[in-house]
């Protein structure tokens, strides 16, 4: 058992926009957090990406790294203390609350923030990663306006991927949703909606099979056709990839309620979980909105939150 260790004011278990920004707001209100960045993935989603042009105060866009590197030193600033590390254990419960790093050394503090966000999920095609922000994207609100006159291909067939088709339709030459299926998952009036787009064609019972790449670029894709096996080429420079989102609660199941597709269930209009003393921010919690801004705000709001809570307990 490692030695003892202070009872801190506030933890952050995560370190995107929504950890950091929590961070930010529990440090300049003299709560000296402690945050864990997460080992590999530290800054979270945006450190994957190019450039972010949606982010407020940032005219001429920022990159995506550079955006999540200002938040981390200005969180530093006002005396968060920053741990390039993962939390592998929890224990919520009571009201001194402990979580356990990677080396097995257990932290305490009287309340915890959780925005671990969430895993958009993959083709898991070769191609795939080095063609992200290249062509492939996982969010059309994000990168939409980066794909003006494009031929665009969408792979999915629920609500988000009937969203992100007509959502591209704006922008697009053509879009083509790929879809496994002969029928869609996506509700009556998204799929009237898509349906009812001139823009938008159906690919059906068909999956990516291959990505092609040219000049450090998507060029098209290979689809399958999951009935007959055949193979056929499909010319394309942009394919949104929408088959859904894994939030990351894996280390919270059992201590905390989850919803029905495992996100964080907190008292919306607040971050407060079921458990006294622990907050939800990000995409940990959202199904809805998944954008910096969104996750910001809601790290925003978790802060506030915690500080309140500690402010009654005194
Ligand atoms: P995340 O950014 O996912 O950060 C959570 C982080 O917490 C993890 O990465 C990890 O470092 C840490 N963590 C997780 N588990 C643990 C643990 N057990 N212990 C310690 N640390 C842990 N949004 C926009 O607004 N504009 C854009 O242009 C845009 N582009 C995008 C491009 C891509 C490729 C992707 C994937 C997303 C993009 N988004 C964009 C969406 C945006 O990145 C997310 O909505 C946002 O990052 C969510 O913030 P978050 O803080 O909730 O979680």
């Amino acid at each position: 058992m490692s030695a003892e260790t202070e009872i801190r004011n506030v933890i952050v278990v995560g370190s995107g926009p929504a950890g950091y920004t929590a961070a930010l707001y529990t440090a300049r209100a003299s709560l000296k957090p402690l945050v864990f960045e997460g080992a590999v993935t530290a800054g979270g989603a945006l450190v994957q990406t190019t450039e972010v042009e949606n982010f407020p105060g940032f005219r001429d866009g920022i990159m995506g790294p550079d955006l999540m590197e200002n938040m981390r030193a200005q969180a530093e600033r006002f005396g968060a203390e920053l741990v390039p590390d993962d939390i592998v254990e929890v224990d919520l419960t009571g009201p001194v609350k402990t979580v356990t790093d990677s080396a097995g050394t257990v932290h305490r503090a009287r309340a915890v923030i959780v925005a671990t966000g969430s895993q958009h999920r993959k083709l898991d095609l070769p191609g795939e990663d080095a063609l992200s922000g290249r062509g492939v994207s996982y969010c059309a609100t994000c990168d939409g306006f980066f794909f003006r006159d494009h031929h665009i291909v969408v792979v999915g067939g629920g609500d988000t991927a009937m969203e992100e088709a007509t959502f591209l339709s704006r922008f697009a030459a053509s879009v083509t949703v790929v879809h496994r299926r002969d029928a869609l998952r996506a509700s009556q009036a998204m799929q009237d909606r898509a349906f009812a787009d001139p823009k938008i064609s159906f690919t059906w019972n068909s999956e990516v099979a291959e990505i092609h790449e040219a000049g450090g670029k998507l060029a098209g894709l290979t689809l399958r056709d999951t009935v007959t096996g055949e193979t056929s080429h499909l010319p394309a420079t942009g394919l949104f990839v929408a088959i859904g989102h894994d939030p990351r609660t894996d280390l919270v199941a059992g201590q905390l309620d989850l919803d029905g597709d495992g996100y964080l269930k907190v008292a919306s209009p607040s971050t407060r979980t079921n458990v006294p003393g622990v907050f939800g921010a990000g995409d940990v919690v959202d199904h809805t909105y998944r954008q910096a801004i969104t996750a910001a705000g809601s790290g925003c709001a978790a802060a506030l939150d915690a500080e309140r809570y500690l402010a009654a307990l005194d």
